[in-house]
């Protein structure tokens, strides 16, 4: 439900409260002017990332060719990492467009994502062993399972299932894996425990996503992710792709953008204070600037930051703060979600939030409003950066024109209100009111697992074809 709540009816308690919040009103607004000139901007990265390596747009061929029709069967385990849990999925396709999927999640303690990186692939193989022991998979004699490995970092690709980490995002930093291929790490640790799984594709989540959406869109041009990060791939002619030096069994490849990486240069995007402050305190400084102001990872750290601010100016809380509002990550981008779809009088769902979740003694109604108007403004700045940069290529492909479907996963996209009308305002803003009847976003849940094993089976239709 969207409810969102006018600043301007706001009873404040002071003209230095009111001209606060008008001020961060300011900060955050994109105007649809900003929105074109940060899209432009957007266009212009992807078309140097499509030139060369090393851009601030990554603009990773995936090495992905040709689409599935649906008709394709077999069974594949997919393991995707690089979300809050760490899922293993066994993926049947059974023909006629029907995929049957059994997962299991498992949390990756904090101290894997920031130790030491065989630690943390070997953590991956004992999920994906007691997953095959859960679910009674047998694997006979010498053959082997084989696995699409959704790995939801920038990797650059030298292969289907070959690549070299470019950095970690998303606050994991294990050692020792910069620079080197994810995929070797993870056949070694399978095999040093001698399970029998084969890695035969690595993938990004938004390649995954695209795919797993195409299977029953077959008008899918794009595939995003709105969750923990943010990023997109979508699906570019081969000749386009000036710095692809490798050959082409159809015209078309999925390029995964690495776009969370948008503007390292910090030219175009309204940063804040409380941004800085945010990329200053990550384990990532001055990488993922477009990220760490659309991603679920980072929402709610910004609106703390925020708030921290205006309760030491005394202009909210009467300048008090909570025990817990003063630690880092503590306002989940959760609570934002819930703050955003209370529409009570009183804001009483906002109050039970900061009172029970947040431990603030007390709290009065125009304190409640002031953090609803902090949070909706964090949360439309987000979902409008996110227009802005679909926008760019939707334009850049000209696949606006058409009808175009847009697979998105993640929790943002899944579970805060108003993201999907606030994307789709921008575009129209954009494009013009037709672009409503042309592109579609959809919700693509748990598509990169889907995706990953989609891929692997990519993987295998073209090694037939070159044997062949
Ligand atoms: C990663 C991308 C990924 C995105 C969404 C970013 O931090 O760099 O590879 O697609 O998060 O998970
Ligand atoms: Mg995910």
């Amino acid at each position: 439900a969207r409810a969102h709540l006018d600043p301007t009816s706001i009873e404040y308690t002071s003209d230095k409260q009111r001209n606060a919040v008008a001020a961060l009103v300011q900060e955050f607004t994109v105007t649809p002017q900003l929105l074109k000139d940060i899209k432009d901007n957007f266009i212009g990265g992807m078309q140097k990332g499509l030139k060369k390596d090393g851009e601030t747009l990554a603009m990773i061929p995936s090495y992905v060719m040709g689409r599935l029709d649906g008709t394709e069967v077999g069974s594949y385990l997919a393991l995707d990492v690089g979300g809050t849990n760490l899922r293993v999925v066994s993926v049947h396709l059974t023909g006629g467009g029907h995929i049957n999927t059994r997962q299991t999640k498992y949390r990756i303690d904090e101290s894997l994502k920031v130790g030491d990186a065989k630690a943390l692939f070997d953590f991956m193989a004992v999920c994906v062993d007691s997953f095959l022991d859960e679910h009674e998979i047998v694997v006979r004699g010498d053959s082997q399972i084989e696995l699409g490995f959704t790995f939801s970092f920038p990797v650059l690709q030298t292969s289907i299932n070959r690549g070299t980490l470019i950095s970690w995002t998303k606050g994991f930093n294990a050692h020792g894996l910069v620079g080197k291929d994810p995929v070797a790490f993870l056949q070694d640790a399978f095999n040093r425990r001698h399970v029998h799984v084969r890695v035969a594709a690595l993938v990004n989540d938004t390649v995954g996503t695209l795919l797993a959406y195409a299977y029953n869109h077959p008008e899918t041009v794009m595939g995003v992710i709105l969750g923990t990060g943010c990023n997109g791939a979508y699906i570019e002619k081969i000749p386009k792709i000036e710095k692809w030096k490798g050959g082409a069994i159809v015209d078309e490849m999925i390029i995964n953008m690495e776009f969370g990486a948008f503007d390292k240069e910090r030219t175009i995007l309204p940063l804040t204070m409380f941004d800085n402050k945010l990329d200053r305190k990550s384990v990532n400084p001055n990488k993922q600037i477009l990220e760490k102001m659309i991603a679920g990872m980072y929402l709610g750290e910004i609106t703390r930051n925020i708030l921290l601010n205006l309760i030491d100016r005394r202009l909210l809380f009467e300048g008090n703060v909570s025990a817990d509002l003063n630690q880092m990550w503590t306002f989940e981008t959760a609570y934002m979600s819930t703050i955003e779809a209370d529409n009570t009088p009183t804001l009483h769902v906002t109050r039970k939030i900061l009172e029970s979740t947040l431990s603030f003694s007390s709290t009065t109604l125009n304190d409640r409003q002031i953090v609803k108007t902090v949070v909706e403004l964090v949360g439309k700045r987000a979902a409008r950066l996110s227009a802005a940069a679909m926008a760019g290529i939707l334009e850049h492909t000209g696949a606006w024109k058409q009808k175009a479907a847009i697979g998105i996963d993640g929790s943002l996209f899944e579970f805060y209100p108003s993201f999907d009308t606030d994307i789709m305002d921008g575009l129209e803003e954009v494009f013009g009111s037709e672009v409503r009847q042309n592109v579609s976003l959809g919700l693509a849940q748990d598509g990169s697992g889907v995706g990953a094993a989609l891929c692997a089976l990519l993987a295998a239709k073209h090694a037939s074809k070159d044997a062949s």
